[in-house]
């Protein structure tokens, strides 16, 4: 079962929730939690610091061999991105736009273009108990291709039992190559207007890809009918509500779970991964 967590903005509990959730579950069950958000992971600090397996993550980008070069061309019309421009002497290339496609190789008649491989990232995988390991992608400072980190990240956490990936806020393609295989998404949110503004653009990328949601209400103040209201207008299970509690942010405040410290709150996510699995027909 994949499920991932995602929210259509930063700072609704997305992360919070991803890691009780597994972490509740892998009580009883094999899980592997995966953090997707690899612009900012922070999954990590939930738990207590180790020494991770670490791969890099590489890309291969052209090298261009200027001896055979005839100054064609056919490489920067080709390149999509503005990575390639061809001056008096040489073609000039921009790695910081080059999005790896080897389209340049291909092209070039004259053989002038050989791959080298880049780092842009790591993977780091976590075994934090028996049941839990936590699969890391960072993508490197200045790096922008996030997506094959997530997708290298998500390669080395294929394993049988839960697979909870925590994506990055928004929606933007990192998201949507999170969301890629999931059987289920819950879409965190918060009951203000801009909470459900933010709920309705994940939704729609949700929808798009044929995910079937579920939403998980956080900071909820009791005043939740207007989140309920979009929802129930689009056939939208709330499977759970977290209460706006001090003593839940001084938990999470000092790098804890609430499902870790409490068992009611254990139940309340193992009941949520649950109804996640039975809202994809599982049992
Ligand atoms: S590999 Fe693709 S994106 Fe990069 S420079 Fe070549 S054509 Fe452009
Ligand atoms: S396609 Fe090959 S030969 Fe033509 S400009 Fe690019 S590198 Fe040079």
């Amino acid at each position: 079962m994949k499920i991932t967590i995602a929210s259509g903005k930063g700072g609704t509990g997305k992360s919070m929730v991803a890691a009780n959730l597994a972490w509740a579950l892998s009580q009883s069950d094999r899980v592997t939690l995966v953090d997707c958000d690899v612009e900012e992971p922070n999954l990590h600090l939930f738990f207590p610091p180790d020494d991770p397996e670490s791969t890099d993550v590489q890309v291969s980008i052209p090298s261009f061999d200027n001896s055979r070069c005839t100054l064609c061309g056919d490489c920067a019309r080709f390149c999509a991105f503005g990575a390639l421009v061809v001056a008096k002497d040489r073609v000039l290339f921009f790695p910081e736009h080059c999005h790896a496609c080897g389209g340049c190789a291909l092209v070039c008649p004259a053989g002038a273009v050989t791959e080298i491989q880049r780092p842009i990232g790591t993977v780091t995988t976590r075994h934090l108990s028996a049941h839990l390991s936590l699969v890391t992608g960072t993508l490197n400072e200045g790096e922008v291709l996030g997506v094959k980190v997530i997708r290298e990240a998500k390669r080395c956490a294929a394993k049988p039992g839960w697979l909870v990936c925590d994506a990055s806020p928004g929606t933007s393609c990192p998201v949507v190559e999170t969301l890629h295989g999931s059987d289920f998404c819950l879409l965190i949110t918060e009951s203000t207007p801009f909470g459900i503004h933010d709920l309705e653009l994940a939704y729609s990328v949700t929808s798009c890809l044929g995910i079937p949601v579920g939403v998980v209400i956080n900071r909820s103040d009791g005043k939740d009918e207007d989140v309920r209201k979009f929802c129930n207008e689009r056939g939208i299970p709330v499977l759970a509500t977290i209460p706006f509690d001090r003593w839940i942010a001084s938990v999470q405040g000092s790098g804890d779970l609430i499902s870790r410290v409490d068992p009611t709150w254990k139940e309340r996510f193992i009941a949520l991964g649950g109804a996640c699995r039975s809202s994809v027909g599982g049992t």
